[in-house]
């Protein structure tokens, strides 16, 4: 009620000043009465004017974007005018906080790994962000109110959001790129809507993948000595044999017995390579003793069959494992004795390159290998010819072995290889792992 007395007070000293001016101005021949009705009139008439003209101003306010203030008259209309401005403050401060809520809140899923997609009633789009929109292809805004289906065609997904099946397993599908899988789970929530969660589990599928092909090639690979074994083993039982037979018998059990002791012995380095920490970079293992052990195997290997050559490394150290870098070059040499037919060369290096780094090398004039060949070969159990592998001894894991010595010392594993002629195998290692003793 305190603009109440303002008002009455602006109004009677309007009314006042009216009346004044009007009994003044009114024709002196007039009585009293009429002349104070008259000044009464028009004080009233000027207080109505004021009134409105505060009014019109206050809805003129309200009708512009209210980013000014309020007019602050006095009396009803300053008071109308400050409430009203005030309550849109409060609702504005509001609107802002729970923009600022919901912008954070977005932002949180928005950095979330995996995809998320929000649709209505009529599986239109109503947000998604960007890992969503990667994985199914979409424009965030552009797509905005499109039905999904329109957008996202594959048939496994179309059938998984009609058929409804919220809280069911996820579905798997190929990307719309068709270049991995997508998972996707569906989840009702709210009325009709629909929260489409994704996730990339291409690598995944692809490391299931491996695993089972390595199951299956260990299987396998175990699997063909044990049988040979046991029909060894039944052959003895059954059949009486004559001592050179006898013998001869035991010699291709204790080979294939030995076959398997290489397979297992080449997994269990694997197992411990993957599994182990990189090894120290500041323990020094000398070049030179390394590939001299190298070489006394690789001349029993050859049995004289070969022209062996290494280089001297004397003074050269490189920081590792001794362990893991003598079986890289041994598996490197290994194979280049065993695939590298009889009076051929094999010579390993060692060239220290002008910004510290060093290469170890390992050439052959043995068979080399097609270009084709040459990005599979470091995968567990790629051979180029499997048969001559498994004659010569071979697990299908050396190379593997030593892809994985090379990365663990900060190397490079390279290869040349041309068919017929021989193949090189080089390791580069980074100057920070090479030292030259004085
Ligand atoms: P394996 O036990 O079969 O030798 P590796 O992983 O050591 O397995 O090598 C993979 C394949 O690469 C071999 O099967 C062979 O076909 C080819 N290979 C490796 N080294 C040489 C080489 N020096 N010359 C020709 N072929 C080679």
């Amino acid at each position: 009620m305190n603009w109440l007395l303002p008002r009455l007070t602006a109004g009677v000293l309007a009314m006042l000043a009216g009346g004044c001016a009007g009994f003044l101005v009114s024709n002196v021949e007039h009585t009293v009465v009429w002349r104070v009705l008259a000044g009464g009139a028009i004080g009233v008439a000027l207080a109505a004017l004021l009134d409105t003209a505060r009014g019109y101003r206050l809805i003129e306010w309200l009708r512009g974007s209210q980013e000014q203030q309020a007019p602050r008259d006095a009396g009803f209309w300053g008071e109308l005018g400050y409430r009203v401005e005030r309550s849109i403050r409060l609702r504005e401060q509001g609107l802002e906080q729970e923009r600022l809520r919901l912008e954070q809140f977005l932002s949180a899923i928005e950095a979330s790994p995996n995809g998320v997609m929000i649709l209505d009633a009529g599986q239109q789009i109503v947000w998604c962000n960007g890992v969503a929109a990667d994985h199914f292809g979409l424009d965030p805004q552009r797509d905005r109110r499109q039905r999904v289906t329109n957008l996202v065609r594959s048939p496994a997904f179309v059938a998984y959001l009609q058929q409804a099946r919220f809280g069911a397993e996820p579905v798997s599908f190929a990307n719309p790129r068709g270049d991995g899988t997508l998972s996707v789970l569906l989840r009702s929530y709210g009325e009709g809507m629909t929260l489409v969660l994704s996730q990339d589990v291409t690598d995944r599928e692809r490391h299931e993948a491996m695993r089972r092909d390595f199951v299956a090639n260990v299987s396998h690979e175990i699997r063909t000595p044990l049988t040979v074994l046991s029909g060894f083993i039944e052959t003895m039982g059954n059949l009486p044999l004559t001592e050179v037979e006898r013998k001869r018998v035991l010699e291709l059990m204790a080979q294939q017995t030995g076959r398997m002791q290489t397979l297992v012995s080449d997994l269990l380095t694997l197992a411990q390579l993957e599994g182990s920490p990189r090894p120290a970079a500041d323990r020094w293992v000398p070049l030179a003793p390394l590939l001299a052990q190298v070489e006394s195997d690789a001349k029993a290997l050859s049995g004289g069959n070969h022209t062996i050559e290494f280089a001297a490394a004397n003074g050269i150290e490189i920081a590792g494992s001794h362990a893991e870098l003598l079986s890289a070059v041994h598996n490197l040499v290994g194979n280049a004795v065993r695939y590298t037919p009889e009076g051929g060369r094999i010579t390993v290096g060692w060239q220290q390159q002008a910004d510290g780094s060093g290469e170890l090398s390992v050439t052959d004039t043995g068979l080399g290998i097609a270009r084709e060949h040459l990005p599979r070969l470091t995968e567990r159990f790629y051979r180029v010819d499997g048969s001559r592998s498994r004659d010569t001894g071979g697990t299908g894991l050396g190379l593997s072995i030593v892809k994985h010595v090379v990365q663990r010392h900060g190397a490079e594993l390279q290869v040349d290889s041309e068919p017929g002629k021989g193949s090189r195998f080089r390791i580069v290692f980074p100057a920070a792992r090479v030292r030259t003793l004085g």
